[in-house]
């Protein structure tokens, strides 16, 4: 039985007598389309093994299950674990994992490296996507729907309103991409945004040269301190780190960068040769 269609759906809700809890994002996918687009985007073989994280009543399982890789789903609802174990108790290539996607230890969930396939709980998307770009995971893909304002803030280029940290952060571990939109009508019950499936290939080799990670993203976290702020301003007032105006300003003409323009405008690299002088005079 294909789980994934409202009427499927409804009748699985019903008979374990399940009111979804909005706290923990639960917003179910109810169309096949999407699913298959999810799978194809994670471009999944009978080679692969992959994580999800929230499998909900296990649509996207099930879907990812059919491709013949190993699937691994982690759900934080208890509720939620026997309805999976019943549902998908044909498919020998499917664990079921309680546990919180926060917490849990992937590297102990896969021997080797892995991909990361979700329909994510809203509440978290961030802290889940950061805490696998950032813990050294050996993860090679991440694909995930998410909010559409999320996804175009992570994909961002220097320049627009939506550039940042989460930009910066997530471009520094991989390459993302929108592979596609999704409106609020096939989930049950709507969410109120739109979404987007995001594809982020994690970087095999890191080719931005940083001398000091931590302090790479204390200059960035700094310098969008506050965003209207120059360059040279954000810089010496940020609370991260206490950097003194002749030394802001020896780096910044080292780089080439006028301390006038603002942070919003500076790309990866530039940070990277920012924070690689300013640690190079403060060392
Ligand atoms: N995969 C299902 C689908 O597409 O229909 C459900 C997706 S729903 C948006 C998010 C799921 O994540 C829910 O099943 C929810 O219980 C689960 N969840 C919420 N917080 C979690 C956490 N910290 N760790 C693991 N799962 C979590």
């Amino acid at each position: 039985m294909e789980i994934a269609n409202p009427s499927n759906t409804k009748d699985i809700l019903r008979k374990h007598n399940l009111q979804l809890k909005k706290s923990l994002g639960q917003n179910f996918l109810i169309d096949n389309n999407i699913l298959n687009k999810i799978v194809e985007t994670a471009d999944l073989t009978e080679e692969d093994t992959v994580i999800e994280i929230g499998p909900g009543i296990g649509s996207l399982t099930q879907k990812m299950a059919e491709t013949g890789a190993r699937v691994i789903a982690v759900e934080l609802d208890d509720r939620l674990i026997p309805v999976l174990k019943e549902s998908l108790n044909v498919y020998n290539n499917i664990e079921i994992v309680h546990g919180d996607a926060l917490e849990v230890d992937f590297s102990e969930l896969v021997d080797g490296s892995f991909k990361l396939v979700a329909n994510l709980p809203y509440y978290i998307t961030t802290p889940i996507i950061m805490r696998l770009l950032e813990e050294g995971f050996d993860v090679e893909k991440i694909v995930v729907m998410i909010q559409k304002e999320v996804g175009e803030r992570m994909v961002a280029s220097p320049g627009g309103k939506d550039y940042g940290i989460l930009s910066i952060g997530v471009q520094y571990h991989s390459n993302p991409e929108i592979a596609f939109v999704v409106p609020p009508t096939v989930f049950i019950p709507q969410p109120k945004v739109e979404s987007v499936v995001i594809d982020l290939k994690v970087k095999e080799e890191q080719n931005l040269e940083v001398v000091d990670e931590e302090f790479f993203f204390k200059v960035v976290k700094s310098a969008f301190h506050q965003r209207r702020k120059t360059i040279r301003n954000s810089l010496s007032k940020a609370p991260y780190m206490n950097l003194n105006r002749d030394l802001i300003d020896q780096a910044l003409e080292e780089v080439g960068i006028d301390p006038r323009r603002r942070a919003e405008k500076l790309s990866i690299e530039t940070f990277a040769q920012l924070s690689n002088a300013l640690f190079n005079l403060t060392g």
